[in-house]
């Protein structure tokens, strides 16, 4: 696959609007959009950091996978996004190549970002999302 940047680092949160304080009081960062992603069931805060973006992750249900990351393991790193030329091309190699995928096809995720995961039991841990830019 071709990587060309972290896209973002996605964060969970329990409360979106308390942790956005951190980010812009204490880090001086600015949060440009807030956006719910009504199939995964969270609202997302964004920060740019150079060419990076911090996305804090709300759970808008009990059944959002934030909230059962939440439960198991508390706040904190959640995935790693990687900018990559081609989300389905670079899916078919992992898989290829014996990586379990949590997508089998690319979905459409925040920022109109087409994005998919790869299962953190493939990934030593991290569970790793590879994303593509839609086309201008
Ligand atoms: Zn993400």
């Amino acid at each position: 696959m071709n990587i060309s940047h972290i896209e973002h680092i996605g964060i969970a949160v329990k409360n979106l609007e308390e942790s956005i304080k951190y980010y812009e009081e204490i880090l001086g960062l600015k949060c440009y959009a807030i956006e719910e992603v009504k199939d995964q069931k969270v609202k997302t805060a964004f920060f740019k950091v150079g060419q990076t973006k911090i996305e804090l992750l709300e759970a808008t249900s009990e059944e959002s996978t934030i909230a059962a990351f939440i439960e198991k393991r508390g706040e904190g790193i959640h995935h790693i996004a990687y900018c990559v030329d081609d989300v389905a091309k670079s899916l078919g190699e992992a898989e290829g190549k014996g990586v379990r995928l949590i997508d089998k096809a690319p979905r459409n995720g925040a920022e109109g970002l087409h994005i998919a995961f790869l299962h953190p039991k493939s990934t030593g841990g991290v569970l790793t999302e590879l994303c593509e830019y839609p086309e201008k």
